[in-house]
C-alpha cells in the first residue's frame, strides 16, 4: 500500500469512527450501549475485516491506531489474525470458509482469548458484542479452536469498557497450527494491542498541547512555561518514536520481509515502555480537568494501560527482542527505507583497506592513508554542486558514506567530513567565488583543518548574546574578545568565528557576521583544556588580530543565517551516534551470543529486559534519524524532527552507557583490548554528554521542538 493511499484510508476510517464512537467518553458506562455493534456493522461494510492477511498489516495498524484515539475496543486485529490462521488449515475448507466469510461480514464477531489454563490470562475484549471466540493455545500447545460464545462474565477493573471472561459454547471448528503460526499470531495480536495503546496516549499528548495553548494560569497560557515545553517536546519525541517504529513494522510484514517479527517486536517494546509515560505526562498537563470523566482522558489512560497489560498475555516462544538477539545470529533489522547502495559496499571497501585495523581508538594521524584515498575518489564534498567540485550526489549515497564512516569509528567524522557538513556547505551557499577556491579545494583534499569559534564566556545557549567585536577600518577588519570550548582550536589552520559587527542592532542576531581566519594571525592565542572524553577543546584570545575584507563569509551583520545554515548540519552530523550505538550494540551481541546466559541470565531476567528496551529505543533513533534525513533533503516532513534525534540519540547514549554497567558490572567500565567493547562502552559513556550539551543543549532543543508543536515562547 502507498503512503498516500494509506493517508486517505486514514481519512476514511476517521469518518467512520466519528460517527459511531466520537470520542473516548464513548468508552464510559454511558456510553457503550449499540454503539460497538454498530461501529462493527459499519467497519465489515468498509472492509476492515477483510484486509488481507498476507500484507495488510499497515492498515491493520491503522485502524487499531485510530480506535485507539477514541479508546474504542473493536477487535480489529483479533479478526485479522483468526483470518489468518483459519486460512492456514488444510481441513474442512467449505466450514473454513464459511467462518472466513462470516468474519469478514461482520455476521461472525469473533474475539480472540488465550487458553483459561492459567487464569490470570483470561480477560477479552469486546465480549459483549462478540459471537464467536478464537481460543489460542498456551506457548506449548498447537491445537486451535473457535467456539461460540454463550455469555460472559465482566470483570470490573480498570479496563473500559470492561474486560470480561468469555462463557463459551459449543466448539465450531477445532485444527493444528505451527509454533512458528501460532507466534506469529501472537506478535499480531501485541502489536494490534501496542499500536491501540500508542494511539490512546498520541490523543491524549495532543489534547494536553490544546490545552496548554489555552489555559491561562499567572497571567499567560501555560504551555509558555518552560516546565511544560519541556515535558510536551519529551512526550513528542516517545510519540514519533512508537509512530515510525509501528509504520516500519508495518511495512516490514507487508512486503514479505523475514525480519517483520522483530520490527513488530520492537514496535510493541517501545510502546510498551513509552506509552504509560506519555499517557500519564500529558495528563500532568491537563491537571485537574483531564481527571473528570467528562474529559477523554481518563477513558484514553484507560485504554493505554489495559492494552499494555494485556500484552504481556500473549508471550512468545521465540521470546523478547533481546531474546531474539541474543539465542540467535539475527541483526537489527535494516530500516526498510534503506536501499542496497553498491556505494556503501565501495566505501566499506575502501575503509577496510586504508584504516588500520585495530582495537585501540583511533588517532587522527592514522586516518591519513584513509582521507587520501576518499580524497582520490572525490568523495569529501560530493554533495557540492559540479561547478563547486562535487557531483550532486544523491542523500541515499551522503547517508551511506557517512553512516560507514560512523560504523568504522573513523577519526574523519569529527575532522573532515565535519569540515564538509559546516564549513562547505556554508561557503557553497554564502562564499564569494575567491573563498570558494581558496577553501573547497582544500576541504574536498581533507586537507582544512578548521575550528568553531562560537561559543564565549557568558554566550552559551544564547550564541546570540556574544560579544567578541570585529570593527572595520580601512580594508579588513579588527577583531577583540574571546571565545570558549574551541574543539581543536590547538591544531587548526582555520577557525570559523562568528562576531559582533553591529553592536546596537536589535534584535541581537541582526548585528553577528563570519569571518573565516588563519589561525596563525598574529594576535591569536590559544589555551588547551582537555574534555571527559580525552579531547582538547580551547580559550581562544583574540587581541587586534587583523584580517583582510575577503575573510568576511556572506553579507555584513547576515551572519545568522549562516550560523543557523552550518548547524543545521552540525545536528545530522550530531544524529549520527545512533550509528556508533549500533557498532556498540554488535560488539556487545557478538561478544554475549557465546554464552549469552552467563552474561544476560537467563529469559525473563532483568538485564534482558534492559537490553530489550535499549534495541527498541536504538531502533527509534534509527528510524527517525532516517526521516529527518529525508525531510531535510526533500523539505517535507517534520521539521522538529532533527532536533528530536538529536535528543533522542544522544539521551540514549548516556543510557547506553549507563546500563552496560548495570549489565556488564565493572567489566564495561575497562579499555582493555580483551574486555567486551574493547574500551568503546566507557569510551562511549564519557563522550555521551558531549552529545547532549554540544550543538546546542538538549533543552534548547526541547525548545525548538515545543515551538514546533505551537507553544508560544
Ligand atoms: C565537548 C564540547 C565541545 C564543544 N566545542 C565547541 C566548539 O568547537 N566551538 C564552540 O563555539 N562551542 C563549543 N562547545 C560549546 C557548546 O556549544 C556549548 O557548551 C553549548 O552551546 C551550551 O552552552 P553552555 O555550555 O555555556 O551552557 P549554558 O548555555 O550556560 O547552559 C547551562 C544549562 O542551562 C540550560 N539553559 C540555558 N538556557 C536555557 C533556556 N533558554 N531554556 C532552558 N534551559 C536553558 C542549558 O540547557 C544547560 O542545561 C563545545 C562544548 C562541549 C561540551
Amino acid at each position: 500500500v502507498e503512503p498516500d493511499d494509506l493517508e486517505l484510508f486514514r481519512a476514511s476510517i476517521r469518518k467512520v469512527v466519528e460517527r459511531y464512537w466520537p470520542t473516548a467518553t464513548c468508552a464510559g458506562p454511558d456510553g457503550t450501549s449499540g454503539a460497538l455493534v454498530d461501529l462493527w456493522r459499519e467497519a465489515a461494510t468498509q472492509g476492515w475485516f477483510d484486509l488481507p492477511h498476507t500484507d495488510g498489516l499497515g492498515p491493520v495498524l491503522m485502524v487499531m491506531g485510530e480506535l485507539g484515539r477514541v479508546s474504542c475496543p473493536l477487535p480489529v486485529m483479533d479478526a485479522f489474525v483468526a483470518r489468518r490462521l483459519l486460512s492456514s488449515a488444510r481441513t474442512a475448507r467449505a466450514e473454513i470458509d464459511q467462518l472466513l466469510t462470516g468474519i469478514a461480514a461482520g455476521t461472525i464477531r469473533i474475539t480472540v482469548t488465550p487458553e483459561s489454563a492459567d487464569q490470570r490470562n483470561t480477560v477479552t475484549d469486546a465480549a459483549s458484542e462478540a459471537t464467536h471466540a478464537l481460543i489460542l493455545p498456551p506457548s506449548s500447545g498447537t491445537a486451535l479452536r473457535v467456539a461460540a460464545v454463550e455469555g460472559y462474565d465482566i470483570e470490573q477493573g480498570l479496563a473500559a469498557p470492561s474486560w470480561a471472561t468469555l462463557r463459551l459454547g459449543r466448539t465450531v471448528h477445532r485444527w493444528e497450527a505451527t509454533p512458528e503460526a501460532l507466534d506469529d499470531a501472537r506478535a499480531l495480536l501485541r502489536i494490534g494491542l501496542a499500536a491501540r495503546a500508542a494511539g490512546a496516549a498520541a490523543r491524549t499528548h495532543e489534547l494536553a498541547v490544546e490545552h496548554a495553548t489555552i489555559r491561562i494560569q499567572f497571567g499567560r497560557v501555560i504551555g509558555s512555561f518552560q516546565a511544560v515545553q519541556q515535558r510536551a517536546a519529551t512526550l513528542e519525541i516517545s510519540v514519533t518514536g512508537s509512530k515510525y517504529l509501528l509504520a516500519e513494522a508495518g511495512r516490514h510484514h507487508d512486503d514479505g520481509r523475514g525480519s517483520w517479527r522483530l520490527a513488530a517486536e520492537l514496535a510493541t517494546q517501545h510502546v510498551v515502555s513509552n506509552a504509560p509515560s506519555v499517557q500519564v505526562g500529558a495528563q500532568h498537563t491537563l491537571g485537574a480537568i483531564g481527571y473528570f470523566a467528562e474529559h477523554a482522558a481518563p477513558w484514553l489512560f484507560r485504554r493505554v494501560h489495559a492494552d499494555v497489560a494485556r500484552i504481556g498475555t500473549y508471550g512468545l516462544t521465540a521470546g523478547t527482542p533481546a531474546d531474539v538477539l541474543l539465542e540467535t545470529d539475527t541483526p537489527l533489522p535494516r530500516l526498510s527505507t534503506s536501499q542496497d547502495s553498491s556505494f556503501a559496499d565501495d566505501v566499506r571497501a575502501v575503509i577496510r583497506q586504508h584504516q588500520p585495523a585495530g582495537e585501540r581508538p583511533l588517532q587522527a594521524s592514522d586516518a591519513q592513508p584513509l582521507v587520501d584515498a576518499i580524497a582520490a575518489r572525490g568523495w569529501f564534498g560530493m554533495g557540492w554542486p559540479a561547478a563547486d567540485g562535487g557531483r550532486d550526489a544523491e542523500p541515499a549515497d551522503l547517508t551511506a558514506f557517512h553512516d560507514e564512516l560512523r560504523y568504522a569509528r573513523s577519526p574523519i567524522v569529527v575532522r573532515q567530513l565535519a569540515a564538509v557538513m559546516l564549513v562547505g556547505n556554508a561557503i557553497v551557499r554564502f562564499g564569494t567565488e575567491e573563498q570558494r577556491r581558496a577553501f573547497l579545494p582544500k576541504i574536498a583534499s581533507g586537507d582544512l583543518r578548521f575550528c568553531l569559534g562560537y561559543s564565549e564566556p557568558e554566550a552559551g545557549s544564547d550564541l546570540a548574546s556574544l560579544r567578541t567585536r570585529a570593527e572595520h577600518r580601512e580594508g579588513g577588519w579588527v577583531i577583540n574578545g574571546q571565545k570558549m570550548w574551541t574543539s581543536r582550536g590547538n591544531e587548526a589552520s582555520h577557525v570559523w568565528l562568528a562576531a559582533r559587527t553591529d553592536p546596537d542592532a536589535v534584535p541581537r542576531h541582526a548585528g553577528i557576521s563570519v569571518f573565516i581566519v588563519p589561525m596563525d594571525t598574529p594576535g591569536i592565542s590559544v589555551s588547551p583544556h582537555t574534555s571527559l572524553a580525552g579531547d582538547i577543546s580551547c580559550t581562544v584570545y583574540y587581541d587586534n588580530v587583523e584580517v583582510p575584507d575577503s575573510a568576511l563569509v556572506g553579507e555584513v551583520n547576515d551572519g545568522w543565517r549562516v550560523i543557523t545554515h552550518a548547524l543545521a548540519g552540525e545536528r545530522v552530523v550530531m544524529g549520527g551516534i545512533a550509528v556508533e550505538l549500533q557498532h556498540q550494540l554488535d560488539d556487545l551481541l557478538s561478544w554475549a551470543r557465546t554464552e549469552p546466559v552467563t552474561t544476560f541470565g537467563p529469559r525473563g531476567s532483568h538485564q534482558r529486559s534492559l537490553l530489550s528496551r535499549l534495541v527498541a529505543e536504538l531502533q527509534a533513533t534509527r528510524v527517525m534519524l532516517a526521516a529527518a534525513i529525508t525531510s531535510t533533503a526533500t523539505g517535507v516532513g517534520s521539521r522538529s524532527l532533527p532536533a528530536m534525534v538529536a535528543v533522542h540519540s544522544s539521551e540514549l547514549a548516556e543510557k547506553f552507557g549507563e546500563e552496560l554497567i548495570e549489565i556488564l558490572g565493572p567489566t564495561a567500565l575497562l579499555s582493555r583490548p580483551d574486555v567486551p567493547g574493547g574500551g568503546w562502552f566507557e569510551a562511549g559513556l564519557r563522550s555521551s554528554l558531549l552529545y547532549v550539551i554540544g550543538g546546542g543543549t538538549n533543552d534548547i532543543q526541547r525548545g525548538i521542538i515545543a515551538r514546533g508543536l505551537g507553544l508560544p515562547r
